[in-house]
């Protein structure tokens, strides 16, 4: 039996880990010098754009939402295939969750059922890049301005990405982005938020610490409700040496990427009816490697036989409005019939950066071995 290969697992080279014993030992724990390190290369990285991280992608979103002003009886489009976080955030402000259902082939929000479902009440847009796969961000745009609409990025998988060559964040509204443990580069915890000026970012930094201000020598103020969100340096020491290789990170996803399609082949959906991720090299991170099953195999017995040959599946993600707290906001089974197609049957197949060609063989064997019979 081979040595079992997780679906997901960081990689934090001895230089990082030098880094986190140094600031440990440094006497600055906390916000200090390595998250205005870490924020200022992330600024670069977005061309310029303000950048402020906080503990977890999650509060990102909150935190662009209460900087948009949205609350009680403002409507909010989103996708039900994400993590539940990014539904959450607009039910944290006191807002309403509309869900557009998915486009079949890329799993991200269908565009032209967001238009659809705009109304007087809607504010704002949170389109999910699944797995690091961009939406078309021209016709995002197209509908926030037609709209006037704010749209805050759920790009909590897609550092790394592009559109058109420009870094995913380096333009657009608000853009979040996680650096959990199984994103692309982690801090263990945390995220990031990209804003659109010295304001907004002024803004981020109350909300991220109790709505303090420090005004002059005399002392503090607060006048916004905020919470507690700040990064640590020892988190930050993490992201600086993980920023560091992003680029390495990237290029290693996609020659992943690449040697699933070649390994499996161009009859692979023929021969078995699943469905492969969109082919896309230019723009993806390939934060995943999403296959949807066919019907006649069930996603929980794919997942143990795939078990039971020392590989690890992933599942990302259960339809959100068929939740048991979304249902009982009126959501139910058959209101979006795509997402709650691929949200049974999509798995995602073993994808990190310290994965080798072999590992991506062995793979693709098991699976056709279960999928073939
Ligand atoms: C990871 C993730 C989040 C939440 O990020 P945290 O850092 O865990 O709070 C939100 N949305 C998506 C799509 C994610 O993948």
């Amino acid at each position: 039996m081979s040595e079992f290969l997780p679906f997901s697992r960081p990689t934090i080279d001895e230089a990082t880990i030098a880094s986190v014993v140094e600031t440990l030992r440094s006497g600055w724990i906390t916000s200090g010098p390595k998250v205005q390190e870490f924020e200022k290369q992330l600024s670069e990285h977005f061309g310029g754009r303000p950048v402020r991280t906080f503990n977890s992608g999650t509060c990102t979103m909150e935190i662009a939402l209460r900087i948009a002003g949205i609350g009680h009886g403002d409507e909010v489009i989103t996708t039900p295939i994400s993590w539940v976080a990014t539904a959450n955030v607009i039910l944290e402000v006191g807002a309403t969750p509309v869900f557009a259902d998915v486009d079949p082939v890329t799993r991200n929000i269908d565009l032209d059922k967001v238009e659809a479902a705009i109304t007087p009440r809607t504010k704002a847009i949170i389109p999910v890049y699944l797995a690091g796969k961009p939406v078309d961000m021209d016709h995002l745009y197209k509908i926030a301005a037609r709209h006037k609409l704010r749209v805050v990025e759920d790009a909590a998988q897609a550092i790394g990405s592009t559109w058109q060559g420009k870094p995913i964040g380096s333009f657009g509204d608000f853009v979040s982005f996680s650096f959990q443990a199984n994103k692309n580069i982690t801090t263990s915890e945390g995220g990031c938020l990209v804003l659109n000026n010295a304001e907004e970012a002024a803004l981020a930094e109350k909300y991220r610490l109790q709505g303090v201000t420090r005004s002059g020598y005399d002392g503090i103020e607060v006048d916004v409700l905020g919470g507690k969100f700040n990064m640590t340096d020892i988190a930050a020491a993490i992201g600086l040496g993980q920023f560091a290789q992003l680029n390495v990170i990237t290029a290693q996803r996609r020659k992943l990427a690449r040697h699933y399609f070649a390994t499996l082949g161009k009859d692979f959906e023929a021969q078995t009816g699943a469905q492969l991720p969109p082919a896309d090299f230019e723009n993806t991170n390939w934060h995943l490697f999403q296959i949807v099953l066919p019907e006649r195999i069930t996603r929980a017995d794919f997942m143990a036989r795939m078990k039971d040959k020392s590989i690890g599946i992933g599942y990302h993600y259960a339809p959100i409005h068929l939740f048991k707290l979304y249902r009982a906001l009126g959501f139910k089974e058959g209101m979006f019939p795509i997402a709650e197609r691929v949200g049974r049957q999509i798995v995602s197949l073993p994808m990190f950066a310290a994965m080798n060609e072999s590992d991506v063989e062995r793979t693709c064997v098991a699976m056709c071995e279960v999928l073939k019979n």
